[in-house]
């Protein structure tokens, strides 16, 4: 954590070549020859990790907690060259924090948060594209995040028919403890659901360090992934 930085700038690099490596494996076989954006998630990393990562090519960044991202973001060198992804579970309270620099909202799990993103995004003169979140746990854990798979569609459509959102798609975490796989099949069913009625929202938000490999095999089109390319998060909050 403490390294130099040019020694930590080598050691993201390393990191960032063997995630790449394996994102190009899954593709292989999975058949796959459209393209999969990799999400580095920065959470308690400091904003030059997040610069170091930009001049490395990355070009998504991850962040789960708002007040820590909105001073992160504050800070970068290379802002403009990056897009910046809320992944965390959202408070109603500080929905409106992060329409001032989030460009994507990827948590999106009831109409409430709808409501304030459109507001808060309307304030700013801001569009953001929004993925809704869907609960893979089965049966349904409250409080992990993520809508029930059938009140997916539901959200989806307030997204769509909200001025300053673009839906673009569907985002979820693996169950704790379950076979990836099978949960990310289910994702893939939901996310085609909502295209039957949104053709456009494509994206698939799938896979961290542990489960990338699974998460590509079943179609995902944007992978989160932090401590195979930051290294072991700090214990702090
Ligand atoms: C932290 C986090 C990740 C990254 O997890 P790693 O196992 O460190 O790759 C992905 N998605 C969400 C929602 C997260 O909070």
């Amino acid at each position: 954590m403490t390294l130099p930085p040019t020694q930590r700038r080598a050691e993201l690099a390393a990191n960032l070549a063997a995630v790449r490596s394996r994102i190009d494996r899954a593709r292989v076989v999975a058949g796959r020859a459209d393209p999969v954006t990799l999400i580095a998630v920065t959470k308690y990393f400091p904003a030059g990790d997040v610069d170091l990562l930009c001049e490395l090519g990355v070009r998504d960044v991850g962040e789960n907690k708002v007040q820590e991202a909105t001073a992160k973001v504050a800070g970068l060198a290379h802002r403009g060259d990056i897009r910046v992804h809320f992944i965390g579970q959202l408070q109603s309270n500080k929905v409106r924090a992060v329409t001032a620099w989030a460009d994507v909202v990827q948590s999106v799990d009831r109409e409430k948060l709808v409501t304030g993103l459109g507001r808060g995004a309307l304030e700013h003169g801001r569009r953001i594209d929004v993925l809704v979140q869907v609960s893979l746990d089965d049966p349904h854990v409250p409080g992990r995040g993520g809508a029930a798979p059938d009140g997916a569609r539901r959200l989806a459509d307030l997204v769509a028919g909200t001025e300053s959102l673009t839906l673009r798609g569907v985002m979820a975490v693996a169950p704790v403890g379950a076979d990836p796989r099978a949960a990310f099949a289910r994702l893939a069913e939901v996310a085609r659901g909502i295209r039957e009625d949104h053709p456009q929202a494509t994206w698939i938000s799938a896979g961290m360090s542990a489960d990338l490999e699974e998460a590509v095999e079943e179609g995902a089109t944007h992978l989160r992934v932090g401590t195979a390319i930051l290294g072991s998060r700090p214990s702090l909050g």
